[in-house]
C-alpha cells in the first residue's frame, strides 16, 4: 500500500507530460501524456501515485493526518516553466511606450540612451534590497499564474561587481518565493556606456566568467548576439569560454535581423537559441540537426510593436524542439505564462497541445531541469497548476484572467 498525505481527486483532464526524455520534437511536439478522470497522490511534497482516479484510490492509503481534495473536474498541468526571464531590474520603461507606438524601435531607443541603458542606470542605482523586493513581487505574481520554475538572467548591471550582485540575489529569491530558479549570466547583454566592446568582452572572458563559474553563480551563459550589440565573433568568444568553464551556452539570436546567432548556437552545440524571429530556413535546419532548443518569446514582438511574429509553427515543422518563455523585462513586462501560451497559439501558431509541451517539459529541458520539473511522475516534486476548465487546451484558448490554484511541493501556494 502506498501512503500519501494528499490525494487530489476528480481531475477532469490531466496532462502529465510524462514519457520519454525530452525534448518533444516534430510529431511528438504535442504529446501531453494525458489521463482522463485522473487522481494524484502526494507524500512529503512528491508524487507517489499518478493514474486513473479509481486505480489511485485502490493503491493509496491516506495517512491519518492527510486529506483528500476533490478538484471537481478541473484541468491540471505541471507547474509552468518559464525558460527566459530578465527578472532582476530597477525602474520601468513605461515612459517609452509612446515613442514605441510612434514607431521607434528597440535599437533606436537604445541608441538615444534609453531602453536597456535606462534600465542599466536604474538597476545600478537601486539598492540590493530594493532589487530583491521588486523581484519578489514579480515572482509572487508569476507563481499565482502557475509558474513554479523560471530561468533568471542577469544583464542590467554590465559591470563585474554589478553582475555578480544580481546573480548573488537569485538563491535567496528562490528560497523566499518558492519558485525554482535557474540562473544565467548575461553580462554580454549590451556594451556598457562609455566602454569599448573589445575591452568589455575581455573583462567578461578573463574576469567575470571565471568568478561566476568558481562561485557557481550561474548554470548558463547567454550573449545578446545582434549587430550593434555583440556580433558573432564576440558571441563565440564568450560562449566558448563559458563552455570551457562548464556552463551551458544560450544565445539571444536573430531577433531584429538575421544576426547569425542561430547558426552560432548550432555550431557551438548551445543548449538553446532564443527569440529567432528572423532566423532563415537553413539555420532552422541547423538548429534541428544540432539539437538546439528554440526558446520562443511570442509576447515580445507584440509588446515591441514589431511586424514580425514568433515562428512556432515553422520551428516545429523544421523539427526544432520548441520551448516558451515570457521574456519578462522592462521592455516586455509579462509575468503570466497563460498569456504567453495564448500568444504561442494565436501568434506563433503552435497548437494548444504544443504550447503546453513548450511551456512545461520542453522548457524544463531548455534550462537543464527536466529531471525535476515540467512533468508529473512518481518521485517528482508535486508542482501543479489547476484550472477550472474542462480541458487543458482551454488554457491557451481562453486568453488571460484564468483563476489558477497552484501547488509547489504539494502545498497550495496560490491563492494562499
Ligand atoms: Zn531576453
Amino acid at each position: 500500500m502506498i501512503r500519501a498525505d494528499l490525494l487530489l481527486e476528480g481531475i477532469g483532464d490531466l496532462a502529465t507530460l510524462a514519457g520519454p526524455p525530452p525534448p518533444r520534437v516534430g510529431r511528438s511536439a504535442g504529446d501531453l501524456g494525458r489521463i482522463d478522470g485522473a487522481g494524484l497522490a502526494i507524500d512529503g511534497g512528491r508524487f507517489v501515485c499518478v493514474g486513473r482516479e479509481r486505480a489511485v484510490r485502490r493503491e493509496v492509503r491516506l495517512r491519518s493526518s492527510g486529506r483528500s481534495i476533490d478538484l471537481a473536474g478541473a484541468a491540471v498541468v505541471p507547474g509552468f516553466v518559464d525558460a527566459h526571464t530578465h527578472l532582476l531590474f530597477g525602474g520601468d520603461r513605461s515612459a517609452e511606450v509612446g515613442a514605441k507606438v510612434r514607431g521607434a524601435s528597440y535599437v533606436e531607443i537604445a541608441r538615444r540612451g534609453g531602453g536597456i541603458y535606462a534600465t542599466v542606470r536604474a538597476t545600478r542605482r537601486a539598492t540590493t534590497s530594493a532589487l530583491a523586493d521588486a523581484a519578489r513581487g514579480r515572482l509572487r505574481r508569476m507563481l499565482a499564474s502557475g509558474t513554479t520554475t523560471a530561468e533568471v538572467k542577469s544583464g542590467y548591471a554590465l559591470t563585474h561587481a554589478g553582475e555578480l550582485r544580481l546573480l548573488g540575489l537569485i538563491p535567496g529569491l528562490a528560497r523566499t518565493s518558492g519558485v525554482r530558479l535557474v540562473p544565467t549570466y548575461l553580462g554580454a547583454h549590451a556594451v556598457p556606456p562609455g566602454r569599448e566592446r573589445s575591452s568589455y568582452v575581455e573583462e567578461i572572458v578573463g574576469r567575470t566568467l571565471p568568478e561566476v563559474a568558481r562561485r557557481r553563480l550561474a548554470r548558463f551563459c547567454d550573449v545578446f548576439c545582434e549587430p550593434g550589440f555583440f556580433p558573432v565573433p564576440d558571441g563565440a568568444r564568450v560562449l566558448r569560454a563559458a563552455q570551457r568553464l562548464g556552463l551551458g551556452a544560450k544565445v539571444h539570436a536573430d531577433e531584429f535581423r538575421r544576426s547569425g546567432g542561430g547558426a552560432l548556437a548550432a555550431r557551438l552545440g548551445a543548449v538553446s537559441a532564443e527569440h529567432l524571429l528572423e532566423t532563415p530556413d537553413a539555420d532552422r535546419a541547423r538548429l534541428a540537426r544540432a539539437g538546439v532548443t528554440a526558446v520562443l518569446l511570442p509576447v515580445t514582438p507584440f509588446s515591441s510593436l514589431a511586424s514580425s511574429r514568433s515562428p512556432g509553427r515553422e520551428m516545429v515543422d523544421a523539427g526544432v524542439a520548441v520551448a516558451l518563455g515570457s521574456d519578462l523585462s522592462p521592455n516586455s513586462w509579462i509575468e503570466a505564462m497563460p498569456i504567453v501560451l495564448a500568444h504561442a497559439v494565436y501568434s506563433a501558431r503552435l497548437t494548444p497541445a504544443e504550447a503546453i509541451v513548450a511551456a512545461t517539459v520542453n522548457a524544463a529541458h531548455a534550462i537543464g531541469v527536466a529531471d525535476r520539473a515540467g512533468s508529473i511522475a512518481v518521485g517528482r516534486e508535486a508542482d501543479l497548476a489547476v484550472f477550472d476548465l474542462p480541458s487543458v487546451e482551454r488554457i491557451p484558448y481562453r486568453i488571460g484572467s484564468l483563476p489558477t490554484r497552484v501547488y509547489r511541493r504539494g502545498i497550495r501556494v496560490s491563492p494562499a
